[in-house]
């Protein structure tokens, strides 16, 4: 008996309610918490039955019920004493003493506010997942709609430019259709994205021609490369089947992307593209593309952030060099999506290399069934052109620092012409490193020139300007 109390006490210490009863249901004990949550006092649940409690089904034969419940916990409407009720999770036990005797306990916990709270996050998720779709499609119905105005544009100073035979007009038309492309870009880079985020980014597998398609990227990228006076390479392992099949657009994108931004971030050296064969099983083939700049790198810190949405590494490369800051992150997700992941190793100042790997299938499946290739294994040139080194452009008075000088003086000259006073600021730092050697009077003059240039003073820059020419 004072065993029996001991439990009591202790049953009468648990927060949730605990409720004693016979096989017939009547109901022998109830916890303090019960008596609370459920209205009953113990006297007056001594004339009730558990079936006025827990049980729906008033004919429920209780000593099985509880046999068969007390293997989980069931979820069940709880009345109280007033006949109101409330969602609980219940369990069910029973216990046989020596003597043959037995009681049956159920435990009950109160989940309204569990229920409440998943039904209120319920609610969240599809209301954020509403205002996701809706902000989605405006983003891509409105990028939609800038192409045709951007396309306009373009469709009629590209006319009006082959009528015009003033020369400084013709460049600036020239400047207008690069602000159209950049737009562009941006454009596309925002359909990707919203199709990404609506989970509508989807591939297009064709067989096409590898080489072809790496020509196309070379032909793409070797205006720009020249007009800023760097070099671009691209190598292609022998080893690598003429024919693939995937999406060779979605490819060119990616390759684009990383050797436009490589251009973008370098203003001495060059911008190299390697491309390997790493593995082969069956029909499925792996390439590796490293994508190697000798341009103004990536610190550590920020390395993290490159391949999310929106982000740039900080806010004066921003307005230095412009950008939205989605290029890698639809590249990272066009490389998932063809199997394949993407990683950078940089060091500030030093320039960086973007590798990634994506998977074809072929049908050239005669000489490997499943192999890893272990790079080096190339090399075939697709195209080398206007290749020069970082080291051949400092090194004062050398063939490719003229060169490289003589180019930045004219991008300065036709910066200032145009009145894009940061861009010309830009191009006087370059100018400051490759004429790092030059004697004191050159570099005197170059002073100068920089602070007519920071004051944007037209006439006075041109001036010093065509003197170091001279
Ligand atoms: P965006 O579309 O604006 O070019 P990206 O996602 O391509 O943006 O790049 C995000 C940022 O990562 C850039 O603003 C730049 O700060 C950094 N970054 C990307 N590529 C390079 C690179 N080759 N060298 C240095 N910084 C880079």
């Amino acid at each position: 008996m004072e065993s029996e109390q001991v439990i009591r006490d202790i049953f009468n210490d648990v927060l949730g309610c605990i409720i004693i009863f016979d096989n017939e249901g009547k109901v022998t004990f109830i916890n303090n918490a019960g008596q609370g949550e459920l209205g009953y006092s113990l006297d007056s649940l001594y004339i009730h039955n558990i079936l006025c409690v827990i049980f729906p089904d008033k004919d429920v034969d209780i000593a099985r019920y509880v046999e068969s419940a007390s293997q989980g916990e069931i979820e069940t409407p709880v009345y109280r004493a007033n006949n109101t009720c409330f969602p609980a999770k219940v369990k069910l036990n029973r216990i046989v003493f020596d003597n043959k005797q037995s009681v049956n306990i159920a435990s009950i916990i109160n989940i309204t506010d569990e229920q409440y709270l998943e039904s209120e996050m319920h609610n969240a998720v599809k209301h954020m997942e509403d205002v996701m779709r809706t902000r989605n499609e405006f983003v891509a119905n409105i990028t939609h709609e800038l192409r045709t105005p951007v396309n306009g544009i373009k469709g009629h100073v590209k006319n009006l430019q082959m009528e015009e035979p003033d020369s400084g007009k013709r460049r600036t038309m020239d400047i207008i259709l690069k602000c159209c492309s950049n737009m562009e870009k941006i454009i596309n880079d925002m359909l990707d994205f919203s199709k990404i985020e609506a989970g509508k980014f989807e591939l297009n597998i064709q067989e096409f021609d590898f080489r072809e398609c790496i020509n196309h990227v070379v032909e793409t990228n070797l205006p720009v490369a020249n007009e800023k006076g760097i070099g671009l390479s691209i190598t292609v392992a022998e080893d690598i089947p003429a024919k693939l099949i995937g999406d060779d657009l979605r490819l060119t994108q990616i390759l684009n992307n990383l050797i436009s931004n490589g251009m973008k971030f370098t203003s001495i050296g060059s911008v190299k593209v390697e491309v390997y064969r790493t593995f082969q099983k069956n029909d499925v083939v792996e390439l590796t593309f490293f994508v190697i700049d000798t341009g103004i790198g990536i610190g550590p810190e920020q390395k993290d952030r490159l391949f999310k949405s929106f982000s740039q590494v900080d806010g004066s490369v921003t307005r230095q060099y412009g950008g939205t800051g989605l290029g890698l992150f639809v590249t990272r997700q066009l490389v998932e999506l063809m199997n394949g992941s993407i990683t950078v190793s940089s060091e500030r100042g030093k320039g960086s290399t973007f590798s990634f790997t994506v998977c074809f299938k072929t049908n050239e499946t005669g000489r490997d069934k499943e192999k890893i290739i272990s790079l080096p294994s190339f090399k075939q040139n697709i195209s080398i052109d206007n290749e020069n080194t970082s080291e051949q452009a400092f090194i004062y008075g050398s063939p490719e620092n003229k060169k490289q000088t003589r180019s930045m003086y004219e991008k300065l000259l036709l910066s200032v012409e145009i009145g894009n006073w940061e861009k010309a600021e830009y191009f006087a730092d370059v100018l400051k490193k490759l004429l790092g050697g030059a004697d004191d009077e050159l570099k005197h003059k170059l002073f100068r020139m920089t602070m007519s240039i920071r004051k944007e003073d037209y006439d006075k820059s041109i001036a010093y300007i065509n003197e170091m020419m001279n």
